[in-house]
Formats: structure tokens, C-alpha cells, sequence
């Protein structure tokens, strides 16, 4: 941690002098800061919300810090839990809504100020857990960035800075507070975080917070995947998907979140499957800023599809028939996946039928296509299938013959599926490349998934 005098004076933003207002505040939260001023402790806005509605933006959630703690915050309000061993916590829950408020805490090295129990790190540094309370600047210094470290205090409705975090958000700076290289060792998510916040403000990382990433990377094969997935779907349910992606791919990091599709991004040909990832990326970030659901099966579907594609023709090379390999790629794929970042089945299960589902779409002949109409996964597995179809050509032609069919009424229907003539299989529904572009591909043959 960088060096720093023991009491550092804060900046004091008056409230005349910031626009953070009690108006764009969830009253929810507004109520637990007031509750704790009245029962005698320090409460304070801090993290996103103060950084958001300091740049005008809407807040995703508000965390409060405090002096109180946890079992006073926990003797305070009736509708609270304590959660949380790596990190203790109380989740204050308003209906939907839950706030959540920290103690304030110290990093472990500040010990004399800090107490409770001790931070547990393992020999390269990284924090186990990290309960070690402490004094409201002690807080501030192990925020991860310094745009993330301003304080709205309810006392006087001042904003307390004591990093600099207010000149890096009129500049646009995502800056580590400390020794990055140390800061990301103590906690490799920081430098998912960096990459999430510089595509999400749209902001610069600061020359020497962003060094280290390149090599870095590995780092993340220590974070238990069960964060890793929650870091995933804040990666890419944020509103800048696409954004996010470049940089987690410029930055190396990519990689390390989805092993086997970094393998097939960097053996592309012609630009597919990044084509397909952008179009679906693209599409997230369009639903959301239209305030559409997105569901995040239909994104890991995307996200892992070369790699599923990949193998089942491997599979079907090898013998195996539709259906089985289908299985078996699913799987193969499924189980790869979730040894670096969970996967949890209520979305690896729709997602596996949304590929499933890609087969049974090239029926399109008799009754079946109007059976699968009504598959409850119809909808996800058509959307899925235009996707392919903005990336894939062939894939493209039986696109639009499905957005024909739903054009029509039932009539229409049934004449379409008397006189269809059946999809070519899936297999030969691939690009042909130019014979000179052939002899390269097969000097390098895809490499199965273990
Ligand atoms: P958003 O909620 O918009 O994703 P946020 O900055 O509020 O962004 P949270 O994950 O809600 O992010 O965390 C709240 C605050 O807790 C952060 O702003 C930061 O000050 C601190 N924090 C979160 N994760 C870390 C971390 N890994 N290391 C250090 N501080 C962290
Ligand atoms: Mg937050």
C-alpha cells in the first residue's frame, strides 16, 4: 500500500459546491443513513452511488459505510442480515431492495488503528478475508479505485475525498488507490473491475493502474468461480458489453474467463466467431438500453457456441449421431467451462436447449416446424438463430425462412412446411473458403476442448 500519512485530511466538497442530492437517492437508503446518524454513528454514501450521481449518471445500487458495527447495524433494523465471511456485512432488505452497509475497515498492514479479526491473505498476498475494522480514511485507502473512495456524508451533506478521487473523475481517470501491481495481487477481480469501469464511464485507466494487466492475467486462476461468474454477468450486463469485451481481449483477460473461446478467437477465420460474439454483445447492450430483459443464458450461449460448435463436429466426425454428440459437446463444453467460472444450471440448462434447439430448426418440412413454434425456447432459440444468421450466411437463409413462416398466418404455414425443402445440416451450413485459405486452416486442425 502506498505510502501515506497516518491522518491525511480530507478535501471537503460543501454541499453547495456538488450536485449529490437527497432527491436522487433511494429513500431506502436515505432511511439507513438517517436511522444510523440518529443512533450516534458516522454513516456515509460511498462507492458507486456517490461516483454516479457525481457524474449525473443513475446509481445500480447504494452502499453505505459506517462506524457501527455490523451487530449494531444489526440491533438497529429489524429487516437485516449479516452475510458474508470473507467480508462481513449487513444487508438492510426494503422488499427488492437491499442496502448494503460495511463498517469501516482498515487494511491489515495499518494495525495498531485497525481491530476485530485479523486480514487473512495467502503467501502471494491475496486477502482471504478482510474484517479488520478502522477509521473512516483507514476506508477510504482500501477502496480499490479512487473515483470509488468519495463519501457523502449525512452529517452535513458534504463530499469527503481523501485520494484524489474528484480530480479523476473530472478527468476520466480509473486509478488504482496504492501499488497497483500489489493491489491487483491482493485481489485480482480489481483488474476485471478497472476494465469494467473504464467501458462502462467510458473513462481512461491511468498509465500505470492499466500496466500491470498485460501480464497479470493469470492471476485469476485463484479467484473461486463461483465470483467469477458473478463478475462475468457484471461484465457483461452492464449496458457496454461490446466495449467491455475489446478490452477485456486487448488487455489478455478474456482468456482467463472463457478459456476455450479465447482458443477459438485467436484461430478465427473470417472474422467468425467474433462476429457472431459482437452481434450478440451488441444485442445485450441494446436490450438493456431499451430496458429490456436480457437473459444471461441466451449470452453464454453466445459466448460459448464456437466452442460447442467446434466440438460436436469433432463428434460427429468421430461417429457419434446428432443427437449424442450433441449431448456430449454440450457437456464437454459445460464442464470445461465451469472449472474457471461457475455456470449454474438454471442457465447452463437453457442455454444447452437454445443450442439444441439450432438442430431441430433446419427441420422444416411437415409438422414439425409448427410444433416447434410452440416450444416454450422457441423465441430464445429463433433469436439465437438470427444471430448466426448475421455472421453466417447459410445460417442466414434458414433465418429468414423462419421470420417468414411466423409472418404468416396458418394457411400460409402450412403451405411453407408442405413445400420447404429440408436445411442442409448444420455441418455444411459452414463458409467455404477459398482453397488457398483451406490448406492453412488444415495445417492447424481446431483442437477439441479437454
Ligand atoms: P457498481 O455497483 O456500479 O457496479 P460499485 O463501485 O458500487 O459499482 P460495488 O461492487 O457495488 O461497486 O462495490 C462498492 C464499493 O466497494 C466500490 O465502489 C469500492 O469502493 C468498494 N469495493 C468493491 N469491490 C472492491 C474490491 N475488490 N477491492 C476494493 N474495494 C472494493
Ligand atoms: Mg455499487
Amino acid at each position: 500500500m502506498e505510502a501515506r500519512s497516518s491522518k491525511s485530511q480530507p478535501i471537503v466538497i460543501p454541499r453547495p459546491a456538488h450536485n449529490v442530492s437527497r432527491a436522487d437517492i433511494s429513500p431506502n437508503a436515505v432511511k439507513v443513513l438517517y436511522r444510523l446518524r440518529d443512533a450516534g454513528h458516522r454513516a456515509c454514501l460511498v462507492g458507486g452511488g456517490v461516483r454516479d450521481l457525481l457524474l449525473g449518471r443513475e446509481p445500480k445500487d447504494f452502499d453505505i459505510a459506517t462506524d457501527a458495527r455490523p451487530e449494531q447495524v444489526h440491533a438497529l433494523f429489524r429487516n437485516c442480515r449479516l452475510i458474508g465471511r470473507r467480508f462481513r456485512l449487513a444487508h438492510v432488505q426494503f422488499g427488492q431492495e437491499i442496502i448494503e452497509v460495511a463498517t469501516f475497515r482498515a487494511c491489515g498492514e495499518i494495525g495498531d488503528e485497525g481491530d476485530g479479526p485479523a486480514v487473512e491473505r495467502t503467501k502471494d498476498g491475496r486477502i482471504l478475508s478482510d474484517n479488520v475494522y478502522g477509521s473512516i480514511e483507514d476506508d477510504a485507502w482500501r477502496r480499490d479505485f479512487t473515483i470509488n473512495a468519495l463519501y457523502y456524508d449525512i452529517a452535513d451533506f458534504a463530499v469527503l475525498d481523501y485520494v484524489g478521487g474528484m480530480t479523476d473523475l473530472e478527468a476520466g481517470l480509473i486509478r488504482l488507490i496504492g501499488d497497483p501491481g500489489e493491489r491487483y495481487h491482493e485481489d485480482p477481480v480489481r483488474m476485471l473491475r478497472a476494465v469494467r469501469f473504464a467501458a462502462k464511464l467510458g473513462f481512461r485507466l491511468d498509465p500505470a493502474t492499466e500496466a500491470p494487466l498485460h501480464r497479470l492475467g493469470h492471476l485469476l486462476e485463484q479467484i473461486p468461480p463461483a465470483r467469477l461468474f458473478d463478475e462475468i454477468l457484471k461484465l457483461f450486463m452492464s449496458g457496454s458489453a461490446i466495449q467491455t469485451f475489446e478490452l477485456l481481449r486487448h488487455y489478455r483477460l478474456f482468456g482467463w474467463l472463457f478459456p476455450a473461446t479465447e482458443r477459438c478467437l485467436n484461430r478465427q477465420q473470417h472474422h467468425y466467431p467474433k462476429t457472431l460474439l459482437v452481434h450478440a454483445l451488441a444485442n445485450t447492450d441494446q436490450r438493456l438500453a431499451e430496458g429490456k430483459p436480457v437473459h444471461p443464458a441466451f449470452l453464454f450461449a453466445a459466448l460459448l457456441w464456437e466452442p460447442f460448435r467446434e466440438r460436436l463436429q469433432h463428434l460427429e466426425a468421430e461417429g457419434l449421431d446428432a443427437h449424442e454428440a450433441q449431448q456430449a459437446a454440450a457437456e464437454a463444453v459445460v464442464q470445461a467451462q465451469i472449472r474457471h467460472a461457475s455456470l449454474p444450471r438454471r442457465y447452463s440448462l437453457p442455454m444447452r436447449e437454445i443450442w439444441e434447439m439450432q438442430q431441430r430448426l433446419t427441420c422444416i418440412t411437415g409438422k414439425r416446424p409448427l410444433r416447434l413454434l410452440v416450444h416454450p425456447r422457441f423465441r430464445a432459440a429463433y433469436d439465437f438463430l438470427l444471430l448466426r444468421g448475421e455472421a453466417d450466411e447459410s445460417a442466414r437463409e434458414l433465418a429468414d425462412w423462419w421470420t417468414r413462416l411466423l409472418a404468416q398466418d396458418e394457411n400460409g404455414r402450412n403451405r411453407m412446411t408442405q413445400t420447404a425443402t429440408p436445411a442442409k445440416k448444420s455441418k455444411s451450413r459452414r463458409r467455404r473458403k477459398p482453397r488457398s485459405a483451406r490448406k492453412d486452416a488444415s495445417a492447424a486442425p481446431p483442437a477439441p476442448e479437454a
